[in-house]
């Protein structure tokens, strides 16, 4: 049978672009490889631990984000539950060791409190983070149309008026003098990219300014929003086929009609065919030029790509422990925790993109915030850095375990650096790299973040989610604007107003 729509993965981009079209009454049908939704946000179960494998803080939830409206729109609010996280996040590099709360005028103060003589800058950078993302965009001219056609969503596609061509790793050099500082700013840098010195100010402003007005994490995992959202797609007629992959985009005349797919790992079997008026693609970019398009249909998508960067993949050692780590005497839900011999943002880019055993990282303590995740009495968290598949190439099965078990124990003893006792109370661990997050998203080089937002790749100049082929579309961290979990939904409900109202950048 026919349908309207079909959508290629489902990860965030691809449910939420679902997810708004099946409520809007297109006929949806989504076919995911993975036997679960969710992409990287998904959750796996061990020993009676929940592990979260990709969320550890979503940004926003405030009043001037655009993600509330969304989610009001598809009744998000009343089926998932989010979990204010406490604070921004604890910084530690043995010289300085610092909690940035989730709050301007309070961070502020603690920032004023341990380096008083760089107030200035201080309050320069909160100043243009916070101000700068409101004066990129302004509203589209049918403003007044689509209040009326759509009254959740004020701001359909935004219209980029003013972004700063500059690195954020240049415009601190340019407000601050104390490295530190600069390294405090940027502890959670890995959340978008793997250099100061050539992330877009447009991206890290939008999202960072987020973070500083509140983050959350979803009670019981991130697979309870990718759940719901599959079954939003069920409820409202169509179809969430798991355990099957897209091989081919059927295109007729540089119109996309249809795809062939077939059970995912059963080169065997036969493969099905379907058919719909439109096709979303929250694949990965790259893998619909080089995997599902012919090299002649994808021409002038490839032509517009191949140059591009991919974003960086991320390393997680998943950590069951046999009591909460509060119980310890950590009282933070993130720690970012940086070596002594990084003191100023080259060492910090040289540090991300070096040894892995040496890289910075996060501590997330999942337990200070949803005990659900684990059994009774006991604790869940998550150690997470910068990744990249080209570390795990050449390696024999025996070899690449082997590594990953002795990353582990590296990051075991630094973690009990900063929080004494914490190995003894490990119970269960199991570590996923950069080619761990390729095999189950099929994300190449495993990138979480679509293209790297550098100066040159961020808004305004992201592919868009309509491409140069009729019908076919575009919906996750590949496109406008950008990774992350805001970017990914941002996108894929954009594409879903685009498809509906055909209303384009
Ligand atoms: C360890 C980790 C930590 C993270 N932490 C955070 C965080 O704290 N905050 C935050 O905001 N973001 C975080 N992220 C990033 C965020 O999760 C991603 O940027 C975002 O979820 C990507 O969504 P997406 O829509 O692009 O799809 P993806 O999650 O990349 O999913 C794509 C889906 O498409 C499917 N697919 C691909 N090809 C095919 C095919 N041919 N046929 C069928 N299906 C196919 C894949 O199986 C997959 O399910 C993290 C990610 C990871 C991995």
């Amino acid at each position: 049978m026919k349908n309207d729509i079909i959508v290629i993965g489902a990860g965030l981009g691809g449910l939420f672009s679902g997810a708004k079209l099946a409520k809007e009454g297109k006929k949806v049908l989504l076919i995911e490889q993975h036997t679960i939704p969710g992409g990287c946000a998904t959750v796996f179960k061990r020993k009676g631990y929940t592990f979260e494998v990709g969320l550890h803080e979503m940004d926003g939830l405030h009043e001037d984000d655009f993600k509330v409206n969304m989610f009001r729109d598809l009744n998000v609010f009343d089926n998932v539950e989010f979990l204010k996280v406490p604070e921004f996040y604890r910084f530690t590099n043995e010289r300085v060791d610092l909690v940035i709360p989730d709050n301007i005028d309070q961070a502020i103060k603690n920032l004023v409190g341990v380096f008083p003589d760089e107030e200035f800058g201080i309050r320069k950078y909160f100043d243009v983070i916070i101000n700068l993302p409101k004066e990129m965009f302004s509203f589209p001219k049918k403003k007044w149309k689509q209040l009326l056609i759509f009254p959740f969503v004020p701001i359909l596609y935004p219209k980029l008026v003013k972004y700063p061509k500059m690195s954020v790793g240049d415009f601190l050099d340019t407000i601050i003098e104390n490295n530190d500082l600069k390294l405090v700013l940027l502890a959670n840098l890995g959340y978008y990219h793997d250099d100061p010195y050539s992330i877009s100010m447009s991206w890290y402003c939008m999202a960072q300014s987020s973070y500083y007005k509140g983050g959350y994490y979803i009670k019981g995992g991130s697979q309870k929003l990718s759940d719901y959202l599959s079954q939003v797609i069920q409820d409202n007629g169509g179809e969430v086929l798991l355990g099957y992959r897209v091989e081919k985009i059927i295109v007729e005349n540089n119109r996309a009609i249809g795809v062939e797919y077939r059970k995912t790992g059963s080169e065997n079997t036969e493969t099905k065919i379907d058919f719909a008026e439109k096709i979303i693609a929250n694949a990965a970019i790259p893998s619909v030029v080089d995997n599902l398009l012919s090299s002649d249909e994808a021409a002038v998508l490839k032509a517009k790509t191949m140059e591009l960067e991919i974003s960086c993949s991320l390393f997680s050692i998943y950590i069951g422990f046999k009591k909460p780590i509060k119980e310890i005497g950590n009282q933070y839900y993130s720690t970012f925790i940086l070596d002594n011999e990084v003191k100023n943002q080259t060492d910090f880019a040289n540090c991300l993109k070096g040894d892995l055993s040496s890289k910075g990282f996060v501590f997330v303590d999942y337990s200070q915030i949803d005990s659900q995740l684990a059994p009774k009495g006991k604790g869940v968290g998550s150690i997470c850095t910068i990744d990249y598949t080209s570390v795990w190439e050449n390696l024999t099965k025996e070899e690449y375990n082997r590594k990953k078990e002795e990353v582990a124990l590296t990051f075991f003893d630094r973690l009990e650096r900063v929080f004494p006792g914490i190995k003894q109370e490990i119970d269960y661990y199991e570590v996923a790299t950069a080619k761990t997050i390729e095999r189950y998203t099929l994300n190449p080089q495993g990138s979480v973040y679509g293209y790297a937002q550098t100066v040159e790749q961020a808004v305004p100049n992201r592919i868009k989610q309509k491409s140069p082929i009729e019908n076919l579309y575009f919906a996750s961290a590949w496109t406008f604007p950008g990774g992350g979990f805001g970017g990914a939904i941002l996108s894929g409900y954009l594409c879903a107003i685009g498809i509906l109202y055909d209303q384009w950048q």
